[in-house]
């Protein structure tokens, strides 16, 4: 490799990619799969598709403390869950097949086995003399940084003396050959650094705003800028589309890119092509990120110690388990930690707002329906519908179709919970009842045993009734085992709401409408829910009642409660003796 010309290159304008188009989603498997990740990843996979190009993964595992293994099976699994399916990266063995098994040979498309490749590079950038070891310890800099701070200036890392763009630092290299601890840093580059984001237009970063970075940490691991760099290139990387928070970081990348070149062909590096995507937002404005959880437990805790004086932090840390240091520091909101979070939520009976797939899994979001709201943060198809009306429902295969870097807008998107939940109760009535009632099956195993427990006890023909009938009365797969809750119950077992019970059914019509659905019960073909639904309108017109008030005392026989499927419905899933035999029983508590 030779030394560059120009100690400090200038900008050069995007090298132009040979094909294939590739794009690429690079979670660090530090945790479960953000749905803002999520979106990355749907954009980057449509954008591909619509390209006919390759979607890739690589897990960027070079945070040795923060990542593990769990978490990147939990996020190709999440991937897999939502459809959104990799060409490249690691083998992932579903029942529908092993996703990434057809990966083309630019692995491992794990970081922490690529470190030999890293070593190469950095050497071959230090004997360049674009880069260099450097021995301050991290006391050292800390001191300078603070010093800065005092200053009310930005810290820049000050370039040693003795380095000299454009050549090998011989003296510093043998030093860390010689095992003394180091850093690694780049020389970066003194003149401007553009970039030409796809999304944005260009992006100016003004001459001397980059400092020398650090390009290879003191355990021996590549930074993220550094690794992101070599396998952007290594793997054929043409498309970069991240999320906005990383534009900050693109020009140390474009400025490693023009600094490098391939070991392999001794080509220079090449500039994908960039879009940095619109940051998500909560609809009250703030950034949606992992910390919303915290805010919303904290909040029901502040609520309830502000109504009962007697609680405390130290209450509250014997009631939930905790340490009281920990809950303190929560209350506090000096830790945002999501196992406090969701001890004190439990505790208070409130439900944390969902922010990674997994949560939206488990409170029984459909994939489809998260794919098609998530293509909607910050793209739209821009077609109108034959009532003149955005187009907004779609699946995959349009999505696929369709997808567009031009249509991405700049503005951050909105992550409109209300919507969702409504694309999610569409979704779920447009599947067919066979389909409900497998993926319901399915969720229950994984999120609710009790209640897979309870299906598996029912027998076919019950389940299958039921679960046609719920079906349109769930948003979520997670609203089925209340919906279902009437079926479950043995008739002994049934519990009538004691208020619905005194305003209803405790009172001389009340008991009377009860009295004569017995008598017409067993009339009544409990296979033909239309009976007896004409049976409540025909009772209500002869006695000159509105339908509601024979309704609500049949409803809260058979149900306990007020809310139900239609009564017709109920019926056909409990049977006639089970539906008599609650009548009666009613009767007897009114
Ligand atoms: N590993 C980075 C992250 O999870 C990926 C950044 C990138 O796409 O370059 O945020």
């Amino acid at each position: 490799m030779s030394p560059p010309t120009s100690p400090t290159p200038h900008t050069a304008p995007n090298t132009p990619h040979p094909a294939p188009l590739v794009t690429r989603f690079a979670p660090s498997p530090t945790g479960h799969l953000h749905v803002g990740g999520a979106r990355t990843a749907l954009f980057c996979w449509a954008f591909a598709q619509a390209q006919g190009g390759r979607f890739m993964i690589r897990i960027e595992d070079t945070d040795q403390a923060r990542s593990s293994d769990e978490s990147a099976r939990g996020i190709l699994e999440d991937l897999a869950w939502l459809g959104i399916l990799w060409n490249d990266g690691p083998t992932l063995t579903t029942p529908l097949g092993a996703i990434g098994a057809q990966s083309r040979p630019v692995g491992p498309y794990f970081q922490a086995q690529r470190l030999g490749l890293y070593n190469q590079y950095l050497e071959a950038l230090v004997r360049a003399g674009r880069a260099y070891p450097a021995f301050e310890s991290a006391q050292e800099i800390d001191v300078l940084r603070q010093a800065a701070v005092a200053a009310k200036k930005t810290f820049r890392y000050p370039r040693p003396a003795d380095v000299v763009p454009g050549v090998f630092p011989a003296q510093r290299w043998s030093r860390a050959q010689a095992g003394e601890p180091h850093v690694v840093r780049f020389v970066a580059p003194s003149a401007e650094v553009v970039v030409n984001d796809q999304i944005l237009g260009p992006v100016r970063f003004a001459p001397g705003e980059m400092d020398d970075f650090v390009v290879r940490k003191t355990d021996g691991f590549p930074t993220y800028h550094f690794a992101v760099v070599v396998d952007d290139e290594l793997m054929g990387v043409t498309h970069v589309l991240r999320a906005q928070e990383h534009l900050i970081n693109t020009p140390r990348h474009v400025a490693l890119q023009q600094a490098m070149t391939r070991l392999d062909t001794g080509a220079r590096f090449a500039t994908p092509v960039y879009g940095h995507m619109p940051l998500i937002f909560n609809m009250d404005g703030t950034k949606m990120s992992k910390r919303d959880k915290a805010k919303a437990a904290r909040k029901a805790a502040k609520d309830a110690l502000t109504k009962n004086p007697a609680l405390n932090a130290g209450t509250l840390a014997a009631a939930t388990g905790l340490a009281e240091t920990a809950v303190s520091a929560f209350l506090n909101a000096e830790s945002d930690d999501v196992n406090t979070a969701e001890a004190v939520a439990r505790h208070f009976k409130v439900g944390l707002p969902e922010i990674e797939v997994y949560d939206f899994r488990a409170s029984g979001y459909l994939p489809e329906a998260i794919t098609n709201f998530l293509a909607l943060l910050g793209w739209s198809p821009g077609m109108k519908d034959a009532a003149g009306k955005d187009v907004e429902k779609f699946d995959m295969a349009f999505l696929a179709k369709h997808f567009s870097i031009d249509r991405i807008g700049k503005k951050p998107a909105q992550f409109d919970r209300t919507k969702l939940l409504s694309f999610n109760a569409d979704a779920i009535k447009a599947l067919p009842d066979a389909v409900f009632a497998q993926r319901l099956v399915t969720w229950a195993a994984e999120f609710n045993p009790a209640f897979a427990a309870q299906l598996a006890a029912l027998p076919e023909a019950a389940r299958t009734r039921l679960l046609a009938v719920i079906k349109p009365r769930c948003r979520t797969l997670g609203d089925a085992p209340g919906v279902c809750a009437f079926a479950m119950v043995s008739d002994q077992a049934l519990a009538f709401d004691p208020t619905a019970m005194d305003k209803a059914v405790r009172t001389d019509a009340g008991r009377a409408v009860l009295r004569a659905f017995a008598t017409a019960l067993p009339g009544l073909n409990p296979t033909e829910p239309a009976a007896v639904d004409a049976w409540v309108k025909a009772h209500a017109e002869a006695g000159g009642m509105k339908m509601g008030e024979v309704a609500q005392p049949v409803r809260i026989a058979l149900t306990g409660g007020t809310v139900s499927p239609p009564l017709g419905d109920v019926v056909a899933v409990l049977g006639t003796a089970s539906s008599l035999a609650r009548v009666e029983r009613c009767l007897a508590q009114a």
